[in-house]
């Protein structure tokens, strides 16, 4: 069956189910790691429409296959389970039953969206190759995805391709959008400690005082963001933490800077990197200061392959027609742990509008924010058409998949 086949009333009578079910887990939110009772609620739908379910990649990762003609030759479709430390300030009957819980990302109806599509799919006639839906753990943080991944997912489960899809309240409800190349940015947590000597407020020339280097520092951050890459090329560099001192008499030993670093290359995350390591380390001994610069890199670019991200803005207009269609969407400078599945495989990591005509919801992480559950149809036929786009257009890259 063509998917333009598929009507909308076959999506639409199972709307009711969805919405309820969305809002169920939106009432039980759970942080990264933890959905224990949302991956039972998700064994147990995918367990009841016959589905063979695994669970634990990953800690609390759940996965089903539909079986393809080819059982070698397969894809992953991907969702997320977690919810974040927020607390909700909605007071809608549906908000979290959990203190500071909340699924203030939309996880909740990624998680129903996939769900959807592994039921309507079912129904259908086989299709070439395998659909692996994957419902990771811990992506708030937690890189659930690198774990399923370091887990054996793609030797379970052979993948030729990946895909993932976000809501995004800056679009319209049902628009999509895309772009080939970087769609999310890299992000590294930064740590710098200035060590000096400490003494009395009013004889700082008896130590050597941290505050006015870390400072320094703080601006010089500011110059390598600005001066020391092409301009065209994005990056933010935030200084989001500043801690020394107890008292205001007494010249603390140390200062602490803590922040991130976020660009749409590894390349320039490291050039960044290096540049603040060596700032640093340059105007500590210029003051005969001792700094220790750390990074953490949590999160690579989430970056679109291009043959992949043609496919799915094909599959998006001829399934929502060229008004919902957003090609080419500004890259952002927030981070997604689905980077890590594209750094193994090629695929696309989409955007579904989740905004109500003549509304602006509330942003992604804002203790006010909902999911728009209007959109789940769409996003169930969005993974429907692409599945079916994918394997009707697609050869397997070698026998027995890669
Ligand atoms: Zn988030
Ligand atoms: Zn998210």
């Amino acid at each position: 069956m063509a998917t333009a086949d598929l009507p909308d009333t076959s999506l639409s009578a199972h709307q009711p189910y969805w919405a309820e079910l969305r809002r169920d887990l939106h009432a039980h939110p759970e942080l990264r790691f933890e959905e224990h009772r949302t991956a039972a609620v998700v064994a147990r739908e995918l367990e009841e429409l016959g589905y063979a379910v695994s669970r634990g990649l990953g800690g609390t990762g759940v996965v089903a296959t539909l079986p393809g003609a080819n059982p070698d030759w397969g894809i992953v479709l991907r969702a997320d389970m977690d919810a974040l430390p927020i607390h909700e300030a909605n007071d809608f009957t549906h908000a979290s039953g959990t203190q500071g819980v909340m699924h203030a990302c939309g996880h909740d109806g990624h998680t129903v969206m996939l769900l959807g599509a592994a039921r309507i799919l079912k129904g259908m006639p086989q299709l070439p190759g395998s659909i692996h839906f994957v419902f990771q753990p811990g992506e708030e943080g937690g890189a659930g995805a690198r774990k399923m991944i370091d887990e054996g997912l793609f030797e379970q489960y052979p993948t030729e391709a990946v895909f993932g899809m976000h809501n995004w309240p800056a679009l319209p409800a049902g628009h999509f959008g895309l772009r080939a190349g970087p769609i999310m940015a890299a992000g590294s947590r930064l740590r710098i400690t200035v060590r000096g000597k400490g003494a009395h407020a009013a004889q700082p020339h008896l130590g050597l005082d941290p505050i006015p280097l870390a400072c320094s520092m703080v601006l010089h951050c500011q110059t390598i963001a600005a001066r020391h890459k092409d301009p065209v090329d994005p990056a933010v560099i935030s200084v989001c933490m500043i801690h020394a001192g107890d008292t205001d008499n007494v010249i603390p030993d140390s200062a602490e800077l803590r922040g991130t670093i976020r660009t749409l290359s590894s390349e320039l995350q490291q050039k960044l990197q290096r540049d603040i390591e060596s700032m640093c380390e340059g105007l500590a001994a210029a003051h005969g200061a001792q700094v220790e610069v750390a990074f953490f890199q949590y999160y690579p670019a989430t970056i679109n392959t291009r043959a992949e991200t043609a496919l799915c803005e094909a599959v998006i207009r001829e399934t929502f027609g060229d008004a919902g269609t957003h090609a080419d969407v500004p890259a952002n400078m927030t981070s997604e742990d689905f980077g890590f599945m594209l750094e193994e495989r090629p695929g696309t990591y989409v955007l579904i509008g989740n905004a109500n005509a003549g509304t602006s919801a509330p942003g992604l992480h804002n203790p006010k924010y909902d999911f728009n559950d209007d959109i789940i149809p769409a996003g169930v036929r969005y993974w429907i058409a692409l599945a079916h786009r994918y394997f009707q257009t697609r050869e397997p890259r070698q026998p027995g998949g890669r």
